[in-house]
């Protein structure tokens, strides 16, 4: 085995090339927006993927084989809005956890690798602080965007955010996502998960966090100002483990 270490940023415009000359991928990413992109960029080229996740006790794993089971858009079809889920700063990730859905991943890989007759073919959902451990059989959706029609959405940059440095003032721009336009993030439930990490202040037009040497200002169209780096990676790092993409 010969490790080929890549330092990349993920996106629309880098993915097709890194996911075309693999045989399978494994998600250890943080957001989800980039899991909809591999979603894409798997179908698109039938490469099998692993999607798997992991928060405070509960994680959760699944196979994606394209052609065979439900996609990643099958079992969700719209990315959650920003601000509305826990995020590994927010909600924090027991070390547990982290052990058991990697090791479940890990020995799927193998499987899918081996073209094991014994591949898991659910979704599997364990909650180490609750003792459970549930598998949920996802049926394909026939008006899936990805899978069933085709549609590449994210892959195309018609979902999903972007990012740009505003010259000459360390601030990033970040554009998140909101499903539908028109739609508003709720400031009120962001500021309950910041208030333990940051100072937080909000009111009906925006909403400022501090954290670190970062001052962070979000718009109810979910769009970000990010001060204190002119470094988009690092801004919409920033985006995705505070406000969540
Ligand atoms: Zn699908």
């Amino acid at each position: 085995i010969q490790v080929e270490a890549l330092v990349e940023d993920i996106n629309a415009d880098s993915i097709e090339a890194l996911v075309r000359e693999t045989d399978l991928v494994l998600d250890a990413t943080d957001n989800f927006e980039t899991r909809y992109l591999i979603n894409d960029v798997c179908i698109k080229y039938e490469r099998p993927w692993i999607y798997s996740g992991v928060i405070a006790s509960y994680g959760v794993s699944m196979n994606i084989l394209p052609g065979d089971t439900a996609c990643l858009r099958c079992a969700f079809p719209e990315m959650p809005m920003p601000g509305t889920t826990p995020t590994c700063d927010t909600a924090g990730v027991l070390n547990g956890i982290v052990g058991a859905i990697s090791g479940l991943a890990s020995t799927e890989a193998l499987k899918i690798l081996l073209k094991s007759e014994k591949i898991s073919h659910a979704m599997t959902w364990i909650d180490l602080w609750e003792n459970t451990f549930d598998r949920i059989e996802l049926p394909r959706q026939e008006d899936c965007p990805a899978c069933g029609q085709h549609h590449y959405e994210f892959l195309e940059s018609l979902q999903g955010g972007s990012s740009a440095t505003l010259c000459g003032r360390n601030a990033v721009q970040v554009r998140g996502t909101t499903r539908r336009s028109g739609q508003k993030l709720d400031f009120a439930t962001l500021a309950e998960r910041l208030q333990p990490l940051a100072t937080v202040n909000y009111n009906e037009f925006l909403f400022r966090c501090n954290i670190d040497t970062y001052e962070i200002t979000v718009f109810p169209d979910a769009r970000a100002i990010i001060k204190g780096t002119d470094d988009e990676q690092v801004a919409r790092s920033l985006y995705a483990r505070y406000i969540g993409m």
